[in-house]
């Protein structure tokens, strides 16, 4: 497949910081997402991708050739990447620049996922758990959702070598203390675990934008709960 058949990539950040950690990213955002998270930040890249261009990835491929060793990281983010299969061809497109690659996903497609960890197209997933079982129809916009995807990519994850993270955003009166210990005692240990501070601003759901964070204490005390589970807990998007 050619560099220039996909045309899904729709959002460029051209360096960040904060999205794939100790790296100097580039992030893609591509169109389309299967769930409809009430909370989602990019209510546009999903249900009306038509508005926006496609970036030309000649320029993304130019733009990492010039930069070579100074951004080391892709970040490939949505929407939901795993959507189209042809995400796995722009992965492997990128794998030829030699520099980290990173997914962002919400664990719904654990076939791709598998292909992708098979054939070493990555080098570290982020992965959404939005919440515990129960939560899951709220927190994903879905109300049949079933969470038997989320185990699957969860067991994969697990069973690679690849780095990776499993986050959950706290959804001030949708995560409290209950969900966190639902969550944990579900997901098991896992290699590295991050509570995400909500922000309100644009959501799909515009209810949400009006919702207070909860204090930082709330989620240092989230964290606690989790390190009885995981070991290597953080909280991300703090005030601080
Ligand atoms: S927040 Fe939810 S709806 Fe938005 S892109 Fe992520 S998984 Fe899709």
């Amino acid at each position: 497949m050619g560099q220039h058949s996909i045309d899904f990539v729709k959002g460029w950040v051209r360096t960040s910081l904060i999205d794939y950690p100790g790296k100097i990213a580039t992030v893609l955002y591509t169109e389309g997402c299967n769930l409809r998270c009430p909370i989602c930040h990019n209510p546009e890249l999903i249900t009306y991708p038509e508005r926006y261009e496609s970036i030309d990835l000649s320029e993304i491929f130019t733009y990492l050739k010039d930069r070579a060793g100074m951004v080391d990281g892709i970040v490939v983010s949505g929407g939901e990447p795993l959507l189209r299969p042809e995400t796995l061809d722009l992965l492997e497109q990128f794998r030829s620049l030699k520099i980290a690659i990173k997914l962002d996903t919400n664990g719904c497609f654990p076939d791709r996922l598998a292909e992708i960890l098979s054939h070493n197209l990555v080098d570290m997933v982020a992965m959404d758990v939005k919440g515990s079982k129960r939560l899951y129809p709220l927190v994903s916009g879905m109300k049949d959702f079933a969470v038997s995807k989320i185990d699957q990519s969860l067991t994969l994850l697990k069973q690679s070598s690849v780095d990776y993270e499993i986050r959950t955003t706290v959804i001030p009166q949708v995560i409290d203390i209950q969900a966190v210990t639902d969550i944990v005692e579900w997901i098991g240990p896992v290699q590295h675990y991050v509570l995400q501070q909500f922000r309100p601003v644009m959501t799909l759901d515009a209810r949400y934008r009006y919702l207070e964070p909860l204090p930082d204490v709330q989620l240092n005390e989230m964290a606690e709960i989790a390190r009885k589970v995981i070991s290597d807990v953080s909280v991300r998007g703090l005030a601080f």
